[in-house]
This record gives C-alpha cells, sequence and structure tokens, in this order.
C-alpha cells in the first residue's frame, strides 16, 4: 500500500530572490554583486577569488572594455578617499574602460570629491544604489539596520521531504518485502512558526588573581536562541542544529496552503538584550579551582559580564517546526522536526518499540502486515519474527505460530489452513530461564557446587536483568 502525498507548493522561499546582506561573508557578498551586474547585462562576469586585496573583485567583461569592480560589505563603515586611490590605480594596471566601488555603507565626502575628477571613471555605488540596482535587477536586497524583517529557514517542498525521510530510513529498518520508504508515508504536514531571536556573540573574558590568570573564556561567533514570546532559552541542539542554515525573508503566502501556527512576537529590545547578556553570561560560567600563594586551594566562579560579551548580531527569526504525520497502514507516527540543509531535528516517540514500549536503539524492524516499528529479532521473547515462508517481517502481534517453531504471517497461516490466533504479547521466555537458573544454582548449594552456584545465580538474575527496556534519547537525526 502507497500512501499518495497531496503535492502542495511548499516552496523554499518566495519567486523573487532576496538576499539578506547581513547574513552573508564577504564572498558571498561579491558573488551576489555579481550576479546583479550579470542580471542587469553588463557583460561577462567574473569573480576573483577572495584572498588579499588587489582592489579588484569582479571582472567585468563588456563590448566596450574591461570594468573592475571593488565590493566592500562594511555597513557601519563609511569608505575613504584610499580605496578610491587603490582602485583607480587597479582601473589603470588593468587597461580598464572604468572602476565600481560598492559599499554596502556610505562613502565620504572626500572620497566622493576625488572620485569626481579620475579617468578612467570610477563610480561609487552606496546602499542605495545597490539596493535600487538590485530591484532592477529582480532582486530584493535587505538591508543590515532594516529593523523587524522576519527571517525564517527554508523548508522542503513536500516531495523532497519525503525524499530526504526516504534516504535516511531505509538503512535503519529491516523491512521485508517493502522497503521502509515504500511503506512509510507522509500523511499530514503542518507548521508551527517560534518566534525567536537568534544572537550572534563573541565572548573574550580572562580572570585573574593574586597568583595570576586562572581562566580565560573565550568563544567566537557562537549564537544562542531567545524564544521572542516569553524569552525562555531555547535547546542548545536546535542552536547548533540552525546555525549553519541559509536564511530568507519570511513570507507568509508560502505557507497559505497548510495547516500553519503562528505565535506572536512579545519581548522588547531592552528585555531581548538583558535576556541575552544573562544567557550568554550563564553559558560562559564556569567553576575554576587553582593553587593560591599558601598552598591552598581555592575555588572561583568565573562569570563573564558585558564588558567581556559582544553581541555582533540579532535576528528576529521565525523558526519553523514541522508537524510531519508519517503513515505505514493504519498506523500514525508524529514527528516534530527542523529541517537544515543536512538533516532532520527531530522529536518523536516513533523508534519505540510497539510490542515492548522501549527505545530501539540500533536497526528497527517494519511490520510489513501493520505497520508497526519495533525491535529485531532476539533468541528470547523476539519482538519480531521473519514469515518461515513467504519471509515477511512482522511484529510479534501478527506473528502465527504454527508448531515446532515455524512462526509465519496470517495469509502464509491461512494457506495451510489454520486459523490460530496471533502470538501472545505477554512474554517470559526470560523470566522462566532466569528463575531456571537460579533454581539450578540453588540445588548447586546442596551438593556444596559453590562457586558454579554463584555463577549460576548470577547468571539468572542476569538473563531476567536483559529484558530492560532502554530510554529514547531527547532527539534524532532522520
Ligand atoms: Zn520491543
Ligand atoms: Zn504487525
Ligand atoms: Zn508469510
Amino acid at each position: 500500500m502507497n500512501i499518495e502525498t497531496e503535492s502542495k507548493p511548499w516552496v523554499s522561499s518566495s519567486k523573487k530572490e532576496s538576499v539578506v546582506l547581513e547574513t552573508l561573508d564577504g564572498l558571498e557578498f561579491q558573488k551576489v554583486c555579481g550576479r546583479i551586474f550579470e542580471k542587469l547585462q553588463y557583460g561577462r562576469v567574473e569573480v576573483c577569488p577572495y584572498t588579499g586585496d588587489m582592489g579588484r573583485d569582479l571582472l567585468i567583461q563588456t563590448n566596450a572594455g574591461l570594468i573592475v569592480v571593488e565590493c566592500k560589505h562594511q555597513p557601519n563603515s563609511s569608505i575613504g578617499r584610499p580605496v578610491v586611490q587603490k582602485l583607480h590605480s587597479a582601473a589603470i594596471s588593468s587597461r580598464a574602460i572604468r572602476g565600481i566601488l560598492i559599499t554596502t555603507g556610505k562613502f565620504s565626502v572626500q572620497a566622493i570629491e576625488h572620485a569626481k575628477s579620475l579617468a578612467p571613471p570610477i563610480e561609487l555605488i552606496d546602499r542605495n544604489i545597490l539596493t535600487d540596482l538590485a530591484t532592477q535587477a529582480g532582486m530584493e536586497l535587505i538591508l543590515e539596520g532594516k529593523k523587524h524583517t522576519v527571517l525564517t529557514y527554508p523548508v522542503s517542498s513536500n516531495d523532497k521531504l519525503q525524499d530526504r525521510i526516504n534516504r535516511s530510513i531505509n538503512s535503519r529498518f529491516k523491512s521485508y518485502p517493502e522497503i521502509a520508504s515504500k511503506l512509510l508515508r507522509i500523511k499530514n504536514r503542518g507548521f508551527a512558526m517560534y518566534p525567536s531571536y537568534v544572537i550572534q556573540y563573541d565572548v573574550n573574558a580572562t580572570f585573574e588573581t593574586s597568583v595570576g590568570v586562572i581562566h580565560r573564556e573565550n568563544a567566537e561567533n557562537r549564537i544562542i536562541l531567545i524564544d521572542g514570546n516569553e524569552g525562555k532559552l531555547l535547546k542548545e541542539e536546535i542552536a547548533k542544529h540552525i546555525k549553519s542554515a541559509s536564511l530568507t525573508v519570511y513570507d507568509e503566502s508560502t505557507y497559505k496552503d497548510s495547516n500553519l501556527k503562528k505565535v506572536s512576537f512579545r519581548i522588547d529590545d531592552n528585555t531581548l538584550k538583558t535576556l541575552s547578556m544573562k544567557y550568554i553570561s550563564n553559558f560562559h560560567t564556569k567553576n575554576k579551582t587553582y593553587w593560591g600563594k599558601n598552598n591552598q586551594k581555592y575555588t572561583k566562579l568565573c562569570v563573564p559580564n558585558e564588558r567581556h560579551i559582544f553581541i555582533s548580531n540579532t535576528k528576529q527569526v521565525y523558526v519553523p517546526f514541522q508537524q510531519i504525520e508519517l503513515q505505514a497502514f493504519k498506523i500514525k507516527y508524529d514527528i516534530t522536526a527542523i529541517e537544515n540543509s543536512e538533516n532532520l531535528l527531530c522529536y518523536t516517540k516513533m523508534f519505540n518499540c510497539s510490542v515492548c514500549g522501549g527505545y530501539i536503539k540500533d536497526t528497527k524492524t517494519l511490520c510489513n502486515s501493520c505497520g508497526a516499528i519495533v525491535h529485531n529479532k532476539a533468541i528470547l521473547d523476539s519482538h519480531s519474527f521473519e514469515c518461515k515462508i513467504c519471509g515477511k517481517t512482522l511484529c510479534r502481534k501478527c506473528t502465527y505460530d504454527l508448531g515446532f517453531n515455524k512462526k509465519v504471517c496470517k495469509e502464509c497461516a491461512l494457506k495451510n489452513g489454520k486459523d490460530l490466533k496471533p502470538l501472545s504479547v505477554e512474554m517470559n521466555q526470560h523470566t522462566i530461564l532466569g528463575i531456571l537458573f537460579i533454581i539450578g544454582g540453588s540445588i548447586g548449594v546442596l551438593m556444596n557446587f559453590l562457586l558454579l552456584t554463584f555463577v549460576f545465580i548470577i547468571v539468572g538474575i542476569g538473563i531476567m536483568l536483559s529484558n530492560q527496556k532502554s530510554q529514547a534519547p531527547p532527539y534524532e537525526f532522520i
């Protein structure tokens, strides 16, 4: 049985390409500028490797000749006269017809004045002109400082998501005759938008006592996520998971055909600042022990404060928590997942065995009769079987015993003319064998085989304890 997924337009971003400048590094910014010139059909654009600073980041071959371009992604600074001079020299030595200097910041008055007098000419493009050019090229540039642009992480289309899940689950399941990805299909999908602030920061703290430096706490480009509604700290695994994911502008129409829940942003800037400092400080607080001059051991709590913490970036982001419902036959599995470009961070109970309820660490068996996920075959009290006749993988509840330990599926049992009851879910082989060993050991006492008795009783207890269930981890990657 193959449950069809409805195709809904869960496209990864709006049709118009939008670029959030603050999320780009120098080379990425160069490439974006190159793309703008390409779309405006200036000529053939070549992006130069981002090494050293030769005063030329892009080369544009036009019909009239070469244009050299220098790109400065420095939103908070003003470009001075020396940068203009440098590009001018580069233009001369490259025999260019023109130079173009781009900045996401501003130009100083001296730079503007100087550029006016040059030949070959140097054209200055500041953030406003750049935004206009981008618009003409059909792109939307989101500049830093344009506050309250809510961003989000892109999500895959339904088909692509199913592909990603398939790739990951087939290797984790024993499933016959159908492979796991044939049976486990996305049945429903919804989105819960979690209002969050992504806080990027550096920490640079040195802790000293009379004996000298006892601890240095250094961190660069770390991020934490703060819930924008209640101000709680989001789990560390989420921050790690989405750190490398690309951002796009949040556009509600992307989700217009799907079940969307959205919580609003509520905390104000001051609260956010205070909370960020508090969380970052807590996160980097360490207890250090050291030896004092009098040869005594001391402990000092090293707490970074506002002087040690530099918040380099704050982004307002809707983190999409996807509610995915997978279905195999009539059994449904719920997954709450967050995507990045590699995999899905998942909170789910689907890997708990449907026979014993315990977590299944390694390969799982997928019952091809009912869709249950169960522990692999075991010697005692097995939670799964393979049909002795057709080979179908079965959970215990779908297994029938033809006698002489011949375990089969329902269809094969019926073909054999037998209408039996499926195996009981009550299991006692562990207990029986354990008790047998303990009784055996006790008999040993009577016969004075003390060492053997000891071994028997330990093995007996071991067998009984080996039946214990393992606990599910807090999250999984699919
Ligand atoms: Zn089990
Ligand atoms: Zn089953
Ligand atoms: Zn069978």
